[in-house]
């Protein structure tokens, strides 16, 4: 089976490059950066799945050409379950021009590379698993694949996923048994499979005291911040202390980050401190723990002084990490030994992908891809040879 994917795959190279350098040009950024959204990309992407089972689920937006984000689903063959490769069709701006070489919506292929914003993340994805199911449309003549086989490509990955995957999973068009691989993160080796993701919490502070002359202190919001922060620092690091070696780092993080302007000169005591946190917390907590903490530290500094402090949460996410020897991962490990010879890891990571969605809707979900890293970066480019070793990768998946 193996010779024949690599027949099969090699057969698709030249139409895989061609297929990549044309989405480069279908420019699909989000309403939210201005852009027009990915209606005509969606378009050219559901021309080339003719032959399977095609079905789109829009999402309205009013202000994206045709007031909609499209969504495709495809079925290269049915099962009683299917395995999904997930991959999103919007890109993120170009940024700053002049740090282009070449212009970002123009494909240029050189050196076995195709540079243009895009171009890894996600339209290497988007051509490795078409073609992976057009081969796989091959393979099905002669064996009898396991599990079902569809692609499903999204919209608005890159600002929320609301009118992408959320809407997917709000319409139920996935069983709970259903395996999904995201390919929209990886290392250049494609031996990492990404199984678990940090919580992120994102906390606001804002410590009150009483402004005054600096030569009559009277309770000083900026030292107030720091002693509450410096007190909760010190004691979400002791309560929440575990290691997992899956992530880098191996613990739970909690950083103090921004912090917003108070008086304007030297002379006056601030009466009012406004910072910020940034925790990455490790699976096996539960924010609300953290949360809890966070409320006991700050009700004995509102007791001591008499004077309030605000908590506020602007973003708190956490999903149930996909066990290690899931049958996603673990068709995946067995289908990369299978075509690379590498013995592939599971890993966790500090921020959250569109995996978390599926995961939290209970889907086991594994993050992979063989990629060179150069996402939202100028001068982005895929690597031709990873697109094709890719899509030979997912090609085996059903049949594992
Ligand atoms: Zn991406």
């Amino acid at each position: 089976m193996k010779e024949k994917i690599e027949k099969l795959c090699e057969g698709f190279r030249e139409d895989m490059i061609r297929t990549a350098c044309k989405l480069i040009e279908l420019k699909a950024v989000s309403p939210d950066y201005g852009g027009e959204g990915e209606l005509e990309k969606a378009e050219f992407v559901e021309n080339l799945l003719k032959g399977f089972e095609v079905e789109r689920f829009d999402a309205k937006d009013e202000r994206a050409k045709g007031g909609i984000r499209p969504n495709i689903v495809a079925k290269v063959c049915d099962g009683d379950r299917m395995l999904w490769i997930v991959s999103h069709l919007d890109v993120v701006p170009e940024g700053d021009l002049k740090l282009w070489e070449t212009p970002p919506f123009k494909a240029v292929v050189k050196d076995g590379r195709i540079y243009g914003r895009g171009a890894e993340d996600n339209n290497q994805a988007i051509v490795s698993s078409i073609y992976a199911g057009k081969a796989v449309s091959e393979l099905i003549k002669e064996y009898e694949p396991n599990v079902g086989f569809g692609l499903v490509f999204v919209s608005d990955e890159e600002t929320g996923s609301e009118y992408g995957i959320k809407h997917l999973l709000k319409l139920g068009i996935f069983d709970r048994r259903d395996l999904v691989v995201v390919p929209d993160a990886g290392n250049e080796r494609g031996d990492e499979i990404e199984i678990a993701e940090k919580s992120i919490l994102w906390l606001k502070f804002v410590v009150h005291g009483i402004q005054s002359h600096a030569s009559t202190p009277k309770l000083n919001a900026n030292r107030r911040a720091m002693e509450f922060l410096l007190e909760l620092d010190r004691t979400l690091h002791e309560k929440f202390n575990a290691i997992n070696d899956i992530f880098n780092p191996p613990y739970s993080t909690f950083e103090p980050t921004k912090r917003e302007k108070n008086v304007d000169n030297v002379n006056t005591i601030p009466g009012l401190d406004v910072s910020y946190m940034d925790c990455r917390v490790l699976p096996g907590y539960d924010l609300k723990e953290v949360l809890k903490v966070v409320e006991e530290i700050k009700s004995r500094f509102v007791k001591r002084d008499g004077v309030p402090i605000d908590v506020e949460v602007l973003q708190a996410n956490s999903s149930p990490p996909t066990p290690e020897d899931s049958e996603v991962v673990r068709r995946l490990k067995m289908a990369i030994k299978e075509i690379r010879g590498v013995e592939a890891k599971a890993i966790g990571i500090g921020g959250n992908t569109c995996a978390s969605f599926f995961r939290q809707y209970g889907i086991h979900t594994a993050v992979w891809a063989t990629f060179v890293g150069n996402a939202h970066k100028p001068n982005e480019f895929c690597l031709i040879d990873n697109m094709v070793e890719d899509a030979k990768v997912f090609a085996l998946l059903p049949f594992i």
